[in-house]
């Protein structure tokens, strides 16, 4: 028998097969690096005593470097009614915003004063404009919110007590725990009450001189019901020390001019100008949740803590980008200028039942074996746990659901769902202007059938 690992071909011969396919649309290094993965993996196979050929090689790197050109970051259709679905990149963004955030990817004012012709500050447009339209004094953007709350503890908390209810010390997600998070930048956790019931009077027994705040985080990924209690914001504002709110998802304002009505899936959501109404001095929020505008942790509050804040070291390692600034700029004249139009994920989850319902025949019409389905969208994003937003789908009948699936996401970048071994597409979270190429894409999977 001939030695098995003689079959095996140069990582040359394999890239300059792999160049056949993909050359023009990949760079050199992408090609040669799966080449080399699947020479080495062939030879160990054959070490092994295994058969290798060389035709298994080359069909090995090319699934590879397939896999790899599928996964680079491309844009997808999201049919899954979640609509901020934090593996999709969470909130879309608008055509005025990503106007602003190319517009502004170049050379900007950053931290340049144009008037002046003196330096600025990067704080002073974004911060200060989300600052105005939730009514605080004044606002600050760093990364993430986690990024945020890691400043605000940090900044006021180094050192001193830190007291939080038993019912809020939660995971977030992505193992951000925070009495993890608390121990990391150096403050001590005071926990007062029980999982499900915490009064003012147990935050006022732990109160003292060493404590540095009281710290309220929002439920956000889940919820309590029955025999529960949580003191309000208003109450805490009545002890001596300042009130920090972690809202989380960042519904800005509970009177938003779209949400005239307040739907039920938002019964639950503090809104950040009604936490400082109540008296909180700095909430903390998501920028890519409700907020609806690019990833970035938003502080706001009074005016002398966030001073501070800025003025802590961490702040500068965890500010963000000219572009992220410029795009949350862009959100926040849309909120002053009380224009849904410019927010995806408003215009979203406010689209009419009707509109849902009549784009959902549209679709059917052109599809055979396809019908309009009532689905559940939801917020997502880890937002409003157990709230589902009323909404309406496509549903279609395949043979093998798992596939179509793949197919759908591999061929067409369409995320959707099954029910009851059926495919099904829910339609608020796709822009309208998304529909023709959903149709196309799920006319080619009954094709293929
Ligand atoms: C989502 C969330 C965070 C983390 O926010 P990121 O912007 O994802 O870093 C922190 N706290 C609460 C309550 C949240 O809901």
């Amino acid at each position: 028998m001939s030695d098995p690992r003689r079959a095996i071909p140069s990582v040359e011969s394999v890239i300059q097969q792999l160049r056949i396919v993909f050359d023009h649309e990949l760079p050199h290094e992408f090609l040669a690096d799966s080449a080399r993965q699947s020479v080495s993996a062939a030879r160990a196979r054959a070490n092994a005593g295994e058969d290798v050929s060389s035709e298994a090689v080359v069909a090995d790197a090319m699934a590879q470097t397939q896999t790899r050109r599928h996964n680079l970051l491309k844009p997808v259709i999201n049919a899954t009614g979640i609509l901020l679905h934090t593996n999709l990149g969470r909130a879309p963004l608008g055509a005025t915003t990503i106007a602003a955030m190319t517009a502004n990817a170049h050379y900007t004012n950053l931290e340049f004063n144009i008037v002046e012709g003196t330096r600025g500050s990067r704080h002073d447009r974004a911060g200060d404009l989300l600052a105005m339209a939730c009514g605080a004094e004044a606002g600050l953007v760093v990364n993430n919110n986690a990024a945020a709350v890691v400043l605000v503890l940090a900044t006021m908390a180094r050192g001193r007590e830190v007291v939080v209810s038993r019912g809020e010390l939660v995971e977030i997600g992505g193992g951000f725990r925070v009495p993890e998070i608390l121990a990391e930048t150096g403050a001590r956790l005071v926990e007062v009450g029980t999982t499900n019931r915490t009064r003012l009077g147990d935050y006022q027994n732990a109160v003292n001189a060493d404590t540095a705040m009281t710290l309220k985080i929002h439920a956000s990924n889940y919820r309590m019901i029955g025999f529960t209690e949580a003191t309000p914001i208003a109450e805490l504002a009545t002890l001596e020390v300042p009130v920090v709110v972690d809202a989380g998802s960042g519904l800005l304002d509970e009177q938003t001019p779209w949400l005239h009505q307040r739907p039920d899936w938002l019964a639950d959501e503090p809104g950040v100008r009604q936490c400082l109404e109540a008296g909180a001095h700095v909430v903390t929020f998501s920028g890519d949740k409700l907020l609806g505008g690019p990833q970035a942790g938003i502080i706001v509050g009074r005016k002398d803590l966030i001073e501070v804040i800025k003025r802590h070291p961490l702040a500068r390692a965890l500010r963000c980008d000219k572009v992220t600034l410029a795009g949350l700029q862009a959100v926040a004249l849309a909120y002053l200028n009380r224009d849904v139009s410019s927010l995806p994920l408003w215009s979203m989850a406010t689209e009419p039942l009707d509109a849902l319902n009549e784009r959902a025949s549209r679709i059917c019409s052109r599809l055979a074996g396809s019908t309009v389905v009532i689905t559940e969208a939801a917020a997502g994003g880890g937002s409003l746990p157990g709230w589902t937003i009323p909404s309406r789908g496509v549903a279609l009948v395949v043979d093998n659901t798992a596939q179509a699936l793949r197919v759908l996401r591999i061929e067409h970048r369409v995320v959707a769902l099954t029910r009851d071994s059926h495919l099904v597409c829910d339609l608020r979270s796709v822009d309208p202007s998304e529909d023709s190429r959903l149709v196309y894409a799920l006319q080619s999977i009954t094709n293929s059938q």
